[in-house]
């Protein structure tokens, strides 16, 4: 059946990023159709909002949505519904996209540009699964409030409740059996409720329905030192909103290029699922031709394999970014001199 891909070109950078993407699909000749929809700065100038109401339905109605990058100086100090960041977790609120899968995996090639030694992170490739619509980010009650003498509070609550827990839970163990069926929970049970009920419930899942997944618990501030000391030790990090948001940026800068990296954001079975490269909208070098298009190239392969079901269309797709970096064509942020257009062509080749 044909598959509904939604492109969200956005802000900066996006629409050079996603228009690769584009190539690469031509090259690919799969059956998907891909609808178009302007989305965050780009969405405010046009339609006065940073998401219509239109695009959200037609992002439900979709089989996956990929986004290029939202934002930009341009939009920065508006209020807050006329953000373009506001359209983002509208998007993934309305999809209730409550796991965020963030790749950390280390090209060989590029080794050398990683914050570690080469002998750390060849070869690294940690799935870390985050998430992504619950914890303190959202827990109520929040705010700042004032004291009486003058004083004032800022509040945020750390929560979770079994379901959201089981159902991320749940991602991370399907997503590990097609890896090495290796999953490390992280939280800080030791002191905070949330991550004590967080550590029980993940093992009782575990114990329950997934016998052959090999769990370990870690505690959040080892697992900081850890990334740093062996990385290699991890597959799958199954951990919070709040320590997945840091942990997975430090496991980024093991990679070597904010550049190179996809991120998923997935709901419940069936739902579509939310596709961006983790980077930014980059104004520094927007509309410069600079722009590295792997980390969006890398997005469409994490739908292709999660949202459409084709684990060889994104296997052949990673491959062609790999070979194509090995070969030598390399954007300024990975220590070449390549456009953007040329980095994409490079990767159509290898196809
Ligand atoms: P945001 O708040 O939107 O996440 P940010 O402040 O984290 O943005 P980015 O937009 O991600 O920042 O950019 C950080 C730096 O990395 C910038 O110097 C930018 O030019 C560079 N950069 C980001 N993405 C790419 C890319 N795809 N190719 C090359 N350089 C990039
Ligand atoms: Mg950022």
């Amino acid at each position: 059946m044909t598959k509904q891909l939604l492109l969200l070109p956005g802000d900066g950078i996006g629409p050079e990023v996603t228009g690769q993407v584009r190539r690469v699909l031509d090259a690919l000749d799969l059956d998907i159709e891909t609808g178009e929809a302007l989305f965050g700065g780009a969405a405010i100038d046009a339609e006065g909002v940073p998401v219509s109401d239109e695009t959200v339905a037609r992002a439900l109605a979709a089989d996956a949505v990929l986004m290029g990058a939202v934002g930009g100086p341009k939009w920065a100090n508006q209020p807050y519904d006329k953000r373009p960041e506001a359209g983002l977790l509208r998007l993934r609120e309305a999809m209730n996209v409550y796991a965020n899968l963030r790749p950390a995996r280390c090209f060989s090639a590029l080794a050398d540009a990683s914050s570690l030694k080469r002998e750390l992170v060849e070869g690294l490739d940690i799935m870390f699964v985050r998430e992504l619509v619950g914890g303190v980010y959202f827990g109520k009650p929040r705010g700042i409030e004032e004291l009486p003498d003058g004083e004032r509070r800022g509040l945020n609550t750390h929560q979770y409740t079994t379901s959201e827990i089981r159902r991320v839970a749940r991602a991370a163990f399907d997503l590990a059996k097609g890896r090495s069926g290796r999953v490390c929970s992280v939280e800080k049970s030791n002191v905070m409720e949330a991550g004590l009920l967080w550590r029980e419930e993940v093992q009782r899942l575990r114990d329950q329905e997934y016998p052959d997944i090999e769990l370990s618990h870690m505690l959040a501030d080892n697992c900081a030192m850890q990334l740093v000391k062996n990385p290699k030790q991890f597959d799958t990090i199954l951990t919070d909103n709040l320590f997945g948001d840091m942990l997975s940026d430090e496991a980024a800068m093991l990679t070597g290029s904010l550049g190179l990296l996809p991120s998923a954001a997935l709901g419940e079975p069936g739902k579509p699922g939310l596709y961006e490269p983790i980077h930014g909208s980059a104004p520094d070098i927007a509309g410069q031709g600079l722009a590295n298009p792997a980390a969006a190239i890398l997005s469409l392969a994490m739908a292709v394999r999660h949202s459409f079901g084709d684990e060889r269309a994104a296997g052949r797709i990673e491959r062609a970014v790999e070979a194509a970096i090995e070969g030598g064509t390399r954007t300024r942020d990975i220590g070449g001199e390549a456009t953007t257009e040329q980095m994409g062509s490079a990767i159509v080749q290898s196809l």
